[in-house]
């Protein structure tokens, strides 16, 4: 049973909008890649987790905070006698391992995932201890991508390389589990628990002159969108969209990136490129928010 869904982060959904109306600076576009790539490995693991039978609570996405530690949990999936933690890592291509290190296929260090794979499982269980829980946890590094390759990898149990994924979840799947009320209080607890990612220091400095206008597709990000027959059709993947649905989805990111800022007829309009003309744009924001009249600095929210 699904307790917390994956979602994306609002850190991905943010750099998502910025990548497709600016240029991002080359480190920030490579760091965008990489949060892109690790939701999409995560979700491959979902799959797998899916088609488990028995009773099992599962919450995705968690962020905890520890004596000052913040910790991220990809996986948690809570059975009868175990609380098992996925970390999930969609590297790609050749590393290899080497005196505890794990180095890319130029030579480059990366940041072991075996060491914060351990220490999420410490900062867990402290955490558990606080509040009064005793569960045995069994955490994996889970290598979801077909295409990664580990030279010397060391012989850990709690790795799961891609051609081990399939008996992994075969014999997860052989272990009964009966679910009772003190694993549902515990699954409500580890919800209540998750705290909010504050991502704006995480982000780069962009202002609203830089980003392009218009209303993207929300198909694929795509720009090159217009209106059709009440429909915001992309001409680079052919997806339409209602459009006041496409509307209120751009207000959403507008007021994601500028949430300092208040929402006028002109604002929106102008944000979604001018698309459709002030009227409807209108008509959409009576329909969906509160009017604040203040003369000529009235706004919705
Ligand atoms: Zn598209």
């Amino acid at each position: 049973m699904l307790i917390k869904p994956r979602a994306k982060s609002q850190l991905l959904i943010v750099m998502e909008v910025l990548h497709g109306r600016m240029q991002l600076p080359e480190q920030e576009k490579q760091y965008y890649l990489v949060l892109k790539k690790g939701y999409e490995g995560e979700r491959l693991n979902d799959l797998w987790i899916e088609k488990l039978v028995e009773e099992r609570l599962v919450l995705h996405n968690l962020l905890y905070e520890v004596n000052n530690s913040q910790f991220q949990i990809d996986t948690l999936m809570l059975t009868q006698d175990t609380l098992y933690v996925f970390d999930v890592k969609n590297y790609e291509g050749d590393y290899s391992y080497k005196d505890n290190g794990f180095y890319n296929s130029s030579g480059k260090e990366v940041k072991n995932p075996l060491h914060q794979s351990k220490r999420c499982e410490t900062l867990l269980r402290q955490m558990l201890q606080t509040l009064g829980f005793n569960i045995p946890i069994e955490s994996y590094l889970i290598f979801i991508n077909p295409g990664f390759h580990l030279y010397h990898a060391p012989a850990d149990k709690t790795i799961v390389y891609p051609t081990q994924l399939k008996r992994f979840y075969q014999n997860l799947n052989t272990k009964s589990s009966k679910l009772h009320e003190r694993h549902k209080k515990l699954a409500q607890k580890l919800l209540s628990e998750n705290i909010q990612e504050s991502i704006y220091s995480k982000l780069p400095s962009y202002e609203y002159v830089q980003l392009q206008k218009g209303i993207s597709c929300c198909s694929c990000q795509s720009l090159r969108t217009s209106l059709v027959k009440k429909q915001v059709l992309c001409h680079d993947c052919g997806f339409t969209e209602a459009f006041e649905a496409a509307v209120m989805r751009s207000i959403g990111e507008f007021r994601m990136l500028f949430p300092e800022r208040q929402v006028t007829t002109n604002r929106v309009w102008g944000w979604c490129g001018g698309i459709g003309s002030k009227k409807v744009i209108r008509i959409v924001l009576r329909g969906n928010y509160r009017f604040v009249e203040k003369g000529k600095y009235s706004y919705y929210e």
